[in-house]
């Protein structure tokens, strides 16, 4: 299933997109007799367990004032509330190389706050001192079950689902100390979508395409077959340390073609465009704006 989460005046709601059009998740259950709201929120928030409902949800609307034209919603982020924003740093080799650093023997994590989530199409308002902004294209993960101490060989099987995700960055902020969390977790610096799709039709994450486009030329372009460590060696490594939950979600590594691997360096500014295609999770694309 791909779903979308799109703006309303009583917040994000859920959508399923089908061949019917985009099913309005509130609405369906509603001429269900589904008494509780199923809203994008209480999904992420209860994981797998959801999704057979929401596919007998499909199933039972057959009528077709349920179902929305796609072109008309303004996109909510794909995931409007995560519970944690974990990030994989230098996780494809050439990246690791163009960024000047060593691959590394352990995965690099680090963290972004909940300000940094925009949706697909939405304007990213830069700040005049923030000169030295980068994109980075990489495969979202969205977790849909509770692991702790995970075997890599059944971590998959705690995911919901993937969505492209643009892990911006102010580099000069991010390099200015120790800790990368500065540059990282600027407003809207995670923009995310415009869908989840369940992981049961993302049956391999390490076999898909990773591309990204600055004003329509391509600058990234890689594998997630390339990654240095797998999204289930993430999860196991990850889940060592902490308690992971549905609707916590992991940006996994962004491959090379980044501005800070470039001579010279231009910078994103307002007027630039950045499109992130990881294949099978559609086009996510902003614009950044003058603050
Ligand atoms: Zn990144």
């Amino acid at each position: 299933m791909k779903l979308i989460s799109y703006r309303t005046n009583d917040g994000n709601m859920l959508g399923i997109v089908t061949e019917r059009g985009v099913l309005d998740v509130a609405a369906a259950a509603q001429a269900a007799g589904i008494p509780r709201a199923i809203t994008p929120d209480a999904v992420f928030r209860r994981g797998l367990p959801v999704l057979d409902r929401l596919r007998a949800l499909v199933e039972a609307s057959t009528d077709a004032a349920l179902f929305l034209n796609e072109a008309d919603l303004t996109c909510g982020p794909a995931v409007p509330n995560p519970g944690k924003i974990l990030c994989v740093g230098l996780n494809y080799a050439k990246h690791a190389a163009e960024s000047g650093a060593a691959p590394p023997d352990e995965p690099v994590l680090f963290s972004k706050f909940n300000n940094t989530i925009a949706a697909a199409n939405e304007d990213i308002p830069l700040q005049a001192d923030w000169r030295t902004v980068d994109y980075e294209s990489e495969l979202g993960v969205v977790m849909g079950a509770t692991v702790r101490n995970v075997p890599v060989e059944d971590a998959l099987d705690a995911v919901f689902g993937y969505c492209n995700m643009n892990d911006l960055s102010e580099r000069d902020f991010q390099m200015k100390s120790g800790q990368w969390l500065l540059g990282k977790t600027l407003d809207k610096f995670l923009p995310l979508g415009p869908y989840v799709v369940t992981a049961d039709e993302i049956p391999d994450p390490q076999n898909l395409s990773i591309k990204g486009w600055m004003n329509g030329e391509l600058r990234q372009s890689s594998n997630t077959a390339d990654m240095i460590f797998s999204v289930a060696e993430v999860i196991a490594y990850a889940s060592r340390i902490m308690t992971l939950e549905p609707g916590d979600v992991i940006s996994s590594g962004t491959p090379e073609g980044v501005i800070m691997g470039m001579d010279p360096r231009v910078w994103l500014q307002p007027g630039d465009e950045y499109v992130v295609e990881v294949e099978g999770l559609g086009r996510l694309v902003n614009r950044m704006v003058e603050a």
